[in-house]
């Protein structure tokens, strides 16, 4: 039974792959394990995000997001202390 996680990922058994090219991106407990993560300056999210880091935060912070390795949709975006990893994770599956 494939089901639906969000517009990007389809949950098919335990294999989470790419609703638009159907690459195996990762699995119920790390979903986008496989993805293409890039980092650059927030200022790379857009123009709502104009005033630099360094007016609120002591350490670097830096935009990162996760890609689908094949077809390059966008599967997360955050803004987050460089020397910190995801603070955003999801887990997909019964009891959850
Ligand atoms: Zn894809």
């Amino acid at each position: 039974m494939t089901t639906r996680i969000d517009d990007n990922l389809l949950l098919d058994g335990a294999i989470v792959t790419c609703r638009h090219c159907g690459t195996i991106l990762g699995d119920d407990h790390d979903p986008i394990r496989d993805a293409v993560v890039r980092e650059s300056e927030p200022s790379e999210a857009g123009p709502g995000v104009r005033a630099a880091a360094t007016n609120f935060a002591t350490r670097r912070i830096l935009l990162r997001r996760a890609f689908c390795p094949s077809c390059l949709v966008q599967l997360k975006f955050e803004i987050v202390p460089a020397d910190e990893a995801s603070f955003r994770s999801s887990r997909v599956g019964a009891g959850l």
